[in-house]
């Protein structure tokens, strides 16, 4: 029987980790909630600091929503964190610190989707709904030869139908985590030993000579770039203070702090850079500062947005005559406990 099979395999080869030793539904959706998006390694780390941060679901609740974006700090995708801290105050505070425990209910938490339904639901509490990440694809349109692109939830409810047959109504969760990590350490994307895979004699695509065709990628999203241009604003007098400003509402990296923007639709020329960005600089600031250079330039990539960032290093003697309403004047040593961009982290860390 197929899930025999791949529970044996998986009791042999499967991998250790952290959040498969429990139950505890929090821990749980704090890992699944993690590793959307990163990978198991620096996941794991992160894992490790939300549980000793946060112990329960109470702590997390109880943190500002500042406090929690620094912890995540480094992993992208703040949204998730955001949704996490939302999640768990409505977990806290309306449902009495109870995690919901049927399928529907974990569903309807904030930033939980079918996948993480699925693992959350089997994983804590032994309920038989298939887990489809991609590598689950993977196996799958493999094993049964199925051409329907992935990615979509029209193809999700159809690998859904198929998981459904094969799932263990006995052992979901470990169902779920043996089919993850056959998808992973053994059916991968190129190379596969097939040869020497469990389930040679039954996989379509091996038999028919197609498995590298398999699955089939939903069509490339067009990546749009954007232009930023990032002004690091310091002075010394009376202390070093460097300006930054907080993402707004309705942003990704909404509740962040970063330098001071000014966002173009196409670059600017090098030979006008600095005259242009003087321009801006004195507008937002009431006088030109001391010294203006030019700083590195970064590149950022997200999953539809590639962003250009061109850092420009201004001078001043003291605290300029003005400076915009969003805009704060901290001691640099003050930064460092504040939530900041994984782009602007990077720049500081380049200086
Ligand atoms: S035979 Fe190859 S393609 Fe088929 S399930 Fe095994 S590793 Fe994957």
């Amino acid at each position: 029987m197929f899930s025999d099979k791949i529970i044996n395999w998986y009791t042999e080869n499967g991998r250790q980790l952290p959040w498969r030793d429990t139950d505890n539904p929090y821990y749980i959706w704090l890992s699944e909630i993690i590793l959307q998006q990163t990978r198991i390694e620096q996941g794991r780390s992160y894992y490790e600091r939300f549980v000793k941060e946060y112990p329960t679901v109470s702590h997390l609740a109880e943190a500002s929503e500042e406090q929690v974006l620094k912890s995540w700090q480094g992993l992208g995708y703040y949204s998730r964190a955001r949704n996490l801290h939302a999640a768990a105050r409505h977990i806290a505070f309306d449902l009495d610190g109870m995690f919901p425990s049927t399928y529907e209910d974990i569903l309807s938490l904030k930033g939980v989707g079918r996948y993480t339904a699925a693992a959350i639901a089997s994983f804590a509490f032994g309920l038989p709904y298939p887990v489809i990440d991609g590598n689950v694809y993977r196996l799958i349109a493999r094993l049964y030869r199925i051409y329907t692109p992935v990615g979509t939830s029209q193809a999700y409810n159809k690998f859904e139908q198929v998981l459904m047959q094969l799932i263990d109504r006995e052992r979901p969760g470990i169902f779920n985590q043996a089919i993850m990590d056959f998808g992973s350490m053994q059916c991968k994307p190129l190379g596969c030993d097939c040869t020497n895979c469990i389930f040679r004699q039954e996989c379509l695509a091996y038999r028919d000579g197609v498995v590298e065709e398999l699955p089939i990628r939903p069509q490339s999203v067009k990546v749009k770039e954007r232009y930023f241009y990032y002004f690091d604003i310091r002075w010394n007098v009376p202390r070093p203070t460097i300006v930054v400003q907080q993402r707004g509402e309705g942003d990704i990296w909404q509740g962040l702090y970063e330098l001071p923007l000014y966002e173009v639709e196409r670059p600017i020329g090098d030979s006008v850079l600095l005259e242009r960005l003087g321009e801006v600089l004195r507008t937002w600031m009431g006088e030109a500062p001391r010294n203006l250079t030019v700083g590195p330039c970064l590149t950022h990539k997200l999953t539809h947005r590639t962003i250009k960032a061109q850092f420009v290093q201004a001078f001043f003697d003291c605290k300029p005559t003005k400076m915009l309403e969003k805009m704060r004047a901290l001691e640099l040593s003050e930064l460092k406990s504040l939530p900041i961009s994984r782009l602007i982290d990077r720049y500081l860390s380049e200086l």
